[in-house]
């Protein structure tokens, strides 16, 4: 990070009562480096990410290459304007208009069909394209500086929690980090809402902390879970996913394994355990902290992490969904 005296005014950004300096010349060499073809991190509301020119197949394939991604997991791609959005779309139902002018910018995704624009390997092979505007300052910098959608996935190994900070970042990727915006803690700490629109309604693929009403929950059965992990749809959809290497429990009423040292996450029934830390009550504040502190207790070598299930209501929905990710074994 460059320091304060060489920033324009503009260019400090309040976000989230995180006073975030991401400096002009850091903006400008970052969209240097992905005009060249080349992979920077940034910071987005939701987990940071790991961007290329979304334009360029040969970019593209550097993200798959440093995640270890399946190239059968399609990427988000970010875009600074709906109207942006609009010109990648082939088709841009009314409904994503008038999703993307009530979430955007935000922790919303919209799968739409693409044009022949978007490389084949952003997508792996749909014909879609899952596009976001993102609200975070330094992405939306980065974005209007570039004029390219930024194609972008978590900035971390597949598998692995997703990134809220830049330390965590730094953890994954180490001397492979790519040139990083340090844009502070993200603000709402869970991927995006991810929502198919389609001639027949909007399917949620993934929750997220968007909540977007009339839309249905994709709760396929057991048949179409197992052809959707074949096909990999939707890399949100594996069933393991977001975890962090310690084994993570799911537990109710302090139910807690006898054996071994372990960590224990609470919200109502507190136990006795080697550490314990009581998470917000609140789904938003949760949200925001689930990751940074499954990163830190990952960090200790503890046997295993017990969580308390949240409640079944629709604004634990998210939250529970990642859990049970981490916790597949
Ligand atoms: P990630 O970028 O790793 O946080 O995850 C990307 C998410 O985007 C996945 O969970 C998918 O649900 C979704 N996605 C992106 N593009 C598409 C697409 N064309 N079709 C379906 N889902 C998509
Ligand atoms: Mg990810």
């Amino acid at each position: 990070m460059t320091q304060a005296r060489t920033l324009a005014p503009s260019l400090f950004f309040c976000h989230n009562h995180f006073i975030a300096m991401t400096a002009d010349s850091d903006i400008l060499k970052a969209a240097q480096i992905l005009r060249s073809g080349g992979l920077v991190v940034f910071p987005t509301e939701t987990v940071y990410g790991l961007g290329a020119n979304a334009l360029d197949p040969s970019a593209i394939r550097k993200i798959y290459a440093l995640k270890g991604r399946p190239t059968t997991s399609p990427l988000i791609v970010h875009v600074a304007s709906i109207e942006q959005a609009r010109a990648l779309a082939a088709d841009w139902p009314l409904e994503a208009e008038r999703l993307a002018r009530k979430y955007w910018p935000g922790p919303l995704t919209l799968v739409v069909p693409k044009k022949s624009i978007i490389p084949d390997d952003a997508t792996a092979g749909l014909p879609t394209v899952g596009l976001r505007m993102p609200r975070h300052p330094v992405a939306l910098a980065l974005l209007r500086e570039v004029g390219f959608p930024i194609a972008a996935p978590s900035a971390n190994r597949f598998t692995q929690l997703s990134p809220t900070t830049a330390q965590h970042v730094r953890e994954a990727f180490g001397d492979e980090t790519p040139f990083l915006l340090d844009g502070g803690p993200c603000e709402v700490g869970l991927e995006s809402t991810v929502i198919a629109v389609t001639p027949d309604g909007l399917e949620v693929l993934r929750p997220g902390m968007a909540f977007v009403e009339d839309a249905q929950e994709d709760k396929p059965d057991a048949a179409t879970m197992q052809q959707l992990e074949d096909a990999h749809r939707s890399p949100g959809q594996h069933k393991k996913h977001y975890s962090p290497r310690t084994r993570v429990l799911l537990v109710s009423r302090g139910h807690l394994p006898r054996k071994g040292r372990g960590a224990y996450l609470w919200l109502a029934y507190n136990a006795r355990a080697a550490f314990k830390q009581r998470m917000p009550q609140n789904a938003d504040d949760y949200a925001a902290q689930l990751y940074a502190t499954l990163h830190e207790l990952d960090r200790q070598s503890f046997d295993w992490i017990a969580v308390e299930l949240p409640p079944d209501t629709p604004e634990w929905a998210p939250i529970r969904d990642r859990l049970t990710r981490a916790a597949y074994e």
